[in-house]
């Protein structure tokens, strides 16, 4: 029988990666939402790691059942680190990139090539109703453009531009995959399911604890 996991999220995109991870590792992803349960605490921890562990621990209370979740921004070295964990409201509005690349823009309108730097982070946890966590994060290093170019991507991708000098909106959906920060996290997450457990996952994770 394949183990189900919940997916703390509501982006079909993310749920899609998901599936492509966990399930041919034997898994089953059930989006939350399919379970008719809505995530309502606030995610307010101020780091990545708090805030998909907010997620997880709700979606895991709710349901019983083991959890996934993650979180995701992008942070710039000249802004100290943000927007971060505020990525997806920073100009205000939740989710409206344009707006939040304009103000990106903005910020660093006088800061040269050499000090855009930045990098895309995604933190993501896998948690058992037991308190078991399973950690992983990956990062994608960049630098941030000076106005916007590719069509594809979301959120901040039109300016964030890659080592070889191609912005994530001109990557395309598998290239991107291949050296992103979610990418990382997710092959990470993978790699490690598959070396804690070597094959007997259904069993080291009906114990109570690791000991
Ligand atoms: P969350 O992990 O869904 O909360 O995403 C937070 C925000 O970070 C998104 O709304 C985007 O603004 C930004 N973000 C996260 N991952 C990416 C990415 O791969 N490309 C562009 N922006 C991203």
């Amino acid at each position: 029988m394949m183990q189900k996991i919940v997916a703390a999220t509501g982006n079909a995109g993310k749920i899609r990666e998901f599936k492509e991870l966990l399930e041919p590792l034997g898994f089953e992803i059930i989006p939350i939402k399919d379970l008719g349960i809505t995530l309502e605490d606030p995610e307010d921890a101020g780091t990545f790691l708090g805030n998909c562990r907010i997620k997880a621990r709700e979606g895991s209370r709710k349901t019983g059942l083991p959890v996934i979740a993650d979180d995701s921004g992008l942070c710039v070295d000249a802004l100290d680190g943000a927007p971060g964990v505020y990525s997806a409201r920073y100009a205000g509005e939740d989710g409206n990139s344009e707006a939040n690349i304009k103000k990106l823009l903005e910020e660093l309108k006088d800061v040269p090539w050499e000090k855009r730097t930045a990098r895309f982070v995604c933190q993501m946890i896998l948690m058992y109703p037991n308190g078991t966590e399973i950690l992983s994060r990956g990062t994608c290093e960049g630098h941030i453009a000076f106005e916007k170019r590719g069509e594809g991507g979301f959120g901040y991708d039109p300016v964030m531009l890659t080592a070889r000098n191609f912005s994530f909106a001109e990557l395309g959906e598998q290239k991107k995959n291949l050296i992103s920060h979610r990418g990382r996290a997710s092959r990470k997450l993978a790699f490690k399911l598959r070396h804690i457990t070597k094959g007997r996952f259904h069993d080291y994770f009906k114990t109570e604890s690791r000991a």
